[in-house]
């Protein structure tokens, strides 16, 4: 048994420098630009050194309607209407951090409601889903009455929750038809809640989702729903595919053999050294 297991291992070892000695490295083709730096921010949520600060707890100045709302000891409070950023976006990775309120009141749809609109368009719901039963595709995290979210990953009332959320905008054709829906993805608290839902249109309360088309880019908004949700810590990234260009279709590159004992080489070198060394002698 013994003598097998060391005769297997031997034979891997050869394999493994056969292959080693053979291996070619596959190159895609494609020259790529260098990534840009991006300073992570200083602890986890803090924004990164590329984003767009969208509320950092001192004003809503960033936002239109922004003196709708109240803003105080660093939070943002509903009131009277929705906030809609002034900038505009499309593909975007967006943090904020929000906290359904204290005071329970209502229930159901009634209770801790608010909501992220994606270019004004999309809601990602926000609502007090802590012990707090609706239907699930209006439950905090859900895509508005398009899908459920994957998890209940609510924090109690009056404490933080953290939205992250990656999406990508529709592209319409020219003549209005979709060349690519929108997606999004949405992680609650460390918990995914949405992993790259395709966007069935605007969200609506009362009409069947459809894509109508619209610019590259739209704001975001934040609902205004009676409710005092607090919100804090907002920021948003545009994104950019990485970029590169195609000098030529993919190829692999053979490896140079590891060097090797060459017995045969070694001797015709010997020999030359000693017929040098006769020449030597002979001029001498
Ligand atoms: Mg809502």
């Amino acid at each position: 048994m013994k003598t097998v297991r060391m005769f297997s291992a031997a034979l891997c070892a050869a394999l493994m420098l056969c292959s080693a000695a053979t291996a070619q490295e596959w190159k895609s083709g494609v020259d790529w630009q260098e990534p840009p730096l991006v300073t992570p921010g200083a602890e986890p949520g803090s924004a990164p050194s590329d984003a767009v600060i969208l509320f950092d707890g001192s004003n809503l100045d960033a936002w239109e309607n922004g003196e709708n709302w109240l803003v105080e000891d660093g939070v943002a409070v509903p009131q009277k209407s929705a906030i809609v950023s002034r900038q505009h976006f499309g593909d975007m990775q967006l943090h904020l951090e929000w906290s359904a309120p204290t005071e329970i009141r209502g229930s159901g749809q009634g209770r801790g409601n608010s909501g992220c609109y994606l270019m004004n368009l999309y809601e990602i719901q926000i609502l007090d889903s802590f012990e707090n039963q609706t239907y699930f595709d209006g439950q905090a995290g859900s895509v508005y009455k398009q899908t459920p979210p994957m998890a209940n990953a609510m924090r109690k009332p009056g404490e933080w929750n953290s939205y992250d959320i990656i999406f990508n905008a529709p592209v319409f054709r020219s003549n209005g038809d979709v060349q690519k829906p929108g997606f999004v993805t949405l992680i609650q608290n460390g918990v995914v809640m949405l992993n790259h839902f395709e966007l069935l249109g605007p969200t609506s309360f009362v009409e069947a989702p459809h894509y109508k088309p619209h610019a590259e880019k739209g704001p975001i908004s934040l609902q205004f729903h009676g409710d005092p949700v607090r919100f804090r810590n907002i920021w948003v990234r545009e994104l950019k595919a990485p970029q590169g260009v195609r000098v030529s279709a993919p190829f692999n590159i053979q490896l140079k053999k590891p060097q090797a004992a060459q017995p045969e080489a070694d001797e015709a070198a010997e020999k030359k050294d000693d017929s040098t060394a006769a020449v030597s002698e002979a001029k001498n």
